[in-house]
């Protein structure tokens, strides 16, 4: 046992006569005033970098609500209303991040707000949302309504979605608790009553109750793996406070809940025979909580998806757009595989007009123009490979051919 003489510092191990203090702890160690001195030093560095991290970690690309739809209209044709609305709620969203990570002490309290968009199947909501979060270089992961049941009835927990999201940033907590949540066919969990759709999930109140609390910010235990929550599996608490949800659907059928109720409540049809025409074509603009209401959506869940918009339907003239516009438009990713061919890919105006009317004749919207296209350009990616080809012009003519040697071509001809 060490003695009053020959006590040293547990660890330096510096005897009492070389040094000037030893303070003394449990079960007889001490430290000397140059340990302390040290490891003040290594905590005053190891907190700099903890903050640091975190401060990157946490550091958010805001821009302008004017300068993300720039963006939103670099990779999204059409949809103004829906890209407007969008950028005020993200840009309000995070600004209501940032301004509670200053702790800012005045009381007023922004409130999220999760969007819900409603509009037919293939029409830009995933890519939307989708591609905000490029934007805003945040987590982003895409649930399926559909899949959720109640806690306790096989199909997934409402949980799973936050598992997305973590494993899209591999398990950084931090980014995950303010990344995006796109859930997609929120329309098929409407209740059974209201609704006149025939396809919605029959526990789908009870999904609907299910996602109150997370869309409003609670703490969440979510499995790490996914699947059912089981007690030995070690769960990651999650805060959803600032996660941004936003919910999509086609709410097939809506259109007549929204004419009845324009029809007994004359609002935006004081204008005249023509436009009165053209609004009727597109009721789905005017879509409002109480249509989600009826179609099924419970008022409290409604209450936290305070933002709603709607996407118009793809025209021909849309569709057209879509093929060249974006910055990665398919011709675009074509011309690219081919360049890397050395081939020089060009297309004919007439030619992708002909695949437009294709994809408009076969309902098949914007992502059958994907189809199209690869229907189209098939044979020459298979055969000009290897060969000298420097240029590959297609045709109307082409075009045609090879849509009507294809299956959907086939078809169609029957
Ligand atoms: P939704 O979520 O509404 O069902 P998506 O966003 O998944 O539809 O759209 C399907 C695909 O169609 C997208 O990946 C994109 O290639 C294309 N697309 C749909 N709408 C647009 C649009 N407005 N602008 C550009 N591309 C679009």
């Amino acid at each position: 046992m060490a003695t009053k003489k020959n006590i040293s510092c547990s660890f330096c191990g510096r005897p009492r006569a070389e040094v000037k203090i030893l303070i003394s702890g449990m079960d007889n160690a001490h430290i000397c005033e140059n340990c302390v001195e040290n490891a003040s030093e290594i905590i005053t560095q190891e907190l700099e970098l903890n903050n640091k991290l975190k401060k990157s970690s946490l550091k958010l690309t805001i821009q302008k609500p004017v300068e993300i739809k720039k963006f939103l209209d670099q990779y999204v044709i059409g949809q103004d209303d829906a890209k407007k609305i969008l950028s005020v709620a993200v840009y309000n969203h995070y600004k209501r991040i940032l301004h509670k990570s200053t702790e800012d002490t005045d009381e007023v309290e922004i409130e999220k707000s999760n969007i819900i968009m409603v509009g037919e199947t293939g029409t830009g909501k995933t890519l939307l949302a989708k591609t905000i979060a490029r934007l805003l270089n945040v987590p982003f992961a895409i649930a399926d309504a559909t899949v959720f049941t109640e806690a306790g009835y096989v199909g997934e927990d409402v949980e799973s979605m936050l598992t997305r999201l973590l494993q899209a940033c591999d398990y950084d907590e931090q980014a995950a608790e303010r990344g995006i949540v796109f859930v997609d066919e929120i329309d098929k969990i409407a209740r059974k009553n209201d609704n006149p759709s025939i396809t919605r999930d029959v526990s789908g109140e009870g999904v609907q109750q299910g996602l109150l609390k997370m869309l409003e910010g609670t703490d969440v235990l979510v499995p790490p793996q996914g699947g059912r929550k089981h007690p030995e599996q070690k769960m990651i608490k999650m805060n959803t406070r600032n996660i941004l949800f936003v919910c999509g659907g086609a709410f097939d059928g809506i259109e007549k809940i929204i004419a009845r109720r324009i029809n007994t409540n004359a609002i935006g049809f004081g204008v005249n025979k023509e436009q009165q025409e053209q609004q009727k074509k597109n009721l789905l603009q005017f879509v409002n909580p109480t249509d989600l209401k009826s179609y099924g959506l419970i008022p409290e869940l409604l209450g936290r998806l305070p933002v709603v918009t709607h996407l118009d339907p793809l025209d021909r003239n849309v569709l057209r757009r879509i093929i060249t516009e974006p910055k990665n438009s398919l011709i675009k990713q074509y011309t690219k595989l081919f360049e890397m061919e050395g081939i020089k890919l060009t297309v004919e105006d007439e030619a992708l007009d002909f695949m437009v009317e294709k994809a408009l004749e076969f309902k098949l919207g914007a992502r059958g123009l994907r189809s199209i296209v690869e229907y189209t350009l098939n044979d020459a990616m298979f055969d000009l490979p290897g060969t000298d080809t420097k240029d590959f012009h297609v045709t109307y003519d082409y075009a045609r051919q090879q849509f009507e040697k294809s299956k959907l071509g086939m078809l169609g001809a029957a």
